[in-house]
């Protein structure tokens, strides 16, 4: 925060020596108190009306599972276009995504010397399978990718012909993804990395912070001349019991059977509504949020809840008897989990629209309560923002914190478009995140509401501000 101030002093100080003519000096006019007291009863509302959960609550037992490609996600597109025509948005449609499909098989593991125990894993999202029959190797632990790397430097032959258990704990943060943001790596490059020393196979303590027998998916990625071997997540617990063998010094050998594999590639969309604006519909909010989940648990926190927020913010907004000066436009993205092609593809479909996108908002954090807003923006956006918080104050979301957005609205950066979204309670999101746990009795409806609340007064008083957000300069960190 104390970083951005001081550009701002900088900034003010030149555009008054330089400018003739007023500028919009930001955070230095109030927000019209029209948008204000607007931005008030739609907040309000979204407390008193409460319908986030509702949304959350049909995608994920309405469509359930929907991985990207697959016939669920087929069914949460059209899911997505008839929720938004129901409520009525303009201009709706389903924009075709080409995405890559993955489909889980058979997984199953067990340790079978020294003590036999069954083993509780998932396959990692986008791992090869097995070799036929399965795979048999000795076990090698570590406790993290820069240990893995420092053994193989003193011993090239370590990991040769062995599964290597990537074993690293996550940490329980209350906000933020500081915990995950840090272990995240282990799953998305441990395969990888050890397959680059030999490894046959992998696995990893799951990325998630309980001590459930439920193990955590996600996407992993290989890499351009490495072998490709496969690679499972254990249970916390699972991942505990192979730790525990291994201090016996014996020599630990596991067997893993996964039917995991590519499909065909397929197609999916990104589903696109727009709330036209009362006097500039062409300058566009955008809010997002990912329509596709994993296919373990039915993607209430992850991201039902976020759609929830999104769509309940957009339906608020539309029936606002003062629709705000800019279109407020919902995507449900596609793909976010596997491959984020959904996100990549919006700017590509829109780009002429690009330099018209005054802000966008992500929500993919799941149903904890508002914190505050978060964001990413010209430095000269942080008195207007302040104004903003103090809307979200009396739901105990008054802080500004610096990094706003989501995987999806990213790669409207390069763009130079200002990016938002709530800071939310985090605590026990990696609890549930990417396992079968991950289902509607989650979602807490009265704290889903208040996010909701939060930003949709946000959202009106970005879409209703005299002059757009200042936009990221081309250079930001
Ligand atoms: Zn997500």
């Amino acid at each position: 925060m104390e970083r951005g101030r001081r550009p701002l002093r900088a900034g003010l100080a030149l555009a008054a020596v330089l400018l003739p003519a007023p500028v919009p000096a930001w955070g230095a006019e109030p927000l019209p108190s029209a948008t204000l007291r607007a931005a008030e009863a739609l907040r309000d509302r979204a407390l008193a009306e409460g319908r986030a959960a509702e949304w959350a609550r049909r995608l994920t037992d309405e469509v359930g599972p929907r991985p990207a490609g697959s016939s669920g996600d087929r069914a949460a597109v059209a899911w997505g276009v008839a929720l938004f025509r129901e409520l009525g948005f303009s201009g709706v449609r389903a924009e075709p995504v080409p995405v890559k499909v993955w489909t889980r098989g058979v997984e199953t593991g067990e340790i079978v010397a020294p003590f036999p125990q069954r083993l509780v894993l998932t396959a990692l999202g986008g791992s090869v399978p097995t070799p036929e029959g399965g795979l048999e190797a000795q076990v090698v632990r570590v406790g993290s990718l820069e240990e893995l790397e420092m053994r193989a430097a003193e011993a090239p032959d370590a990991f040769r012909g062995r599964i290597v258990f990537i074993d690293r704990r996550t940490e329980r943060t209350g906000s933020g993804m500081a915990g995950y943001g840090t272990t995240v790596a282990v799953r998305t490059t441990g395969a990888a990395k050890a397959a680059a020393h030999g490894a046959v196979g992998v696995l990893i303590r799951s990325i998630g912070t309980d001590s459930n027998r439920l193990p955590h998916t996600g996407v992993m990625e290989y890499a351009e001349g490495v072998p490709k071997v496969p690679a499972a997540a254990l249970s916390g617990p699972d991942a505990d019991l192979l730790a525990r063998t291994l201090q016996t010094g014996r020599p630990v050998r596991v067997r893993l059977v996964l039917g995991c594999h590519d499909e065909p590639d397929g197609v999916s969309a990104n589903v696109v509504g727009d709330v036209p604006g009362r006097e500039r519909p062409e300058e566009i909010v955008l809010l997002g949020c990912h329509l596709d989940s994993w296919d373990l648990g039915t993607g209430a926190i992850d991201d039902a809840a976020g759609c929830g927020i999104v769509i309940e913010a957009a339906r608020l907004v539309a029936a606002s008897p003062r629709r705000p000066l800019r279109t407020v436009r919902v995507v449900l993205f596609a793909d976010e989990e596997k491959g984020g092609a959904g996100g990549r593809a919006y700017p590509r479909a829109h780009a002429a629209e690009l330099p018209r996108h005054v802000a966008a908002f992500e929500a993919d954090s799941g149903t904890g309560r508002p914190l505050g807003l978060g964001w990413t923006a010209g430095p000269l956006a942080e008195p207007f923002l302040a104004q903003v918080a103090e809307l979200l104050a009396p739901l105990g979301a008054g802080r500004l914190i610096p990094g706003g957005g989501g995987a999806d609205v990213s790669p409207l950066r390069g763009a130079g478009v200002p990016l938002l979204g709530l800071d939310q309670e985090t605590t026990t999101y990696f609890d549930v995140h990417h396992t079968a746990n991950d289902t509607f009795d989650k979602i807490d409806p009265e704290a889903l509401a208040k996010d909701a609340a939060a930003l949709v007064a946000a959202v009106y008083a970005v879409a209703d501000a005299p002059a757009p957000l200042p936009r990221i300069p081309p250079k930001a960190p």
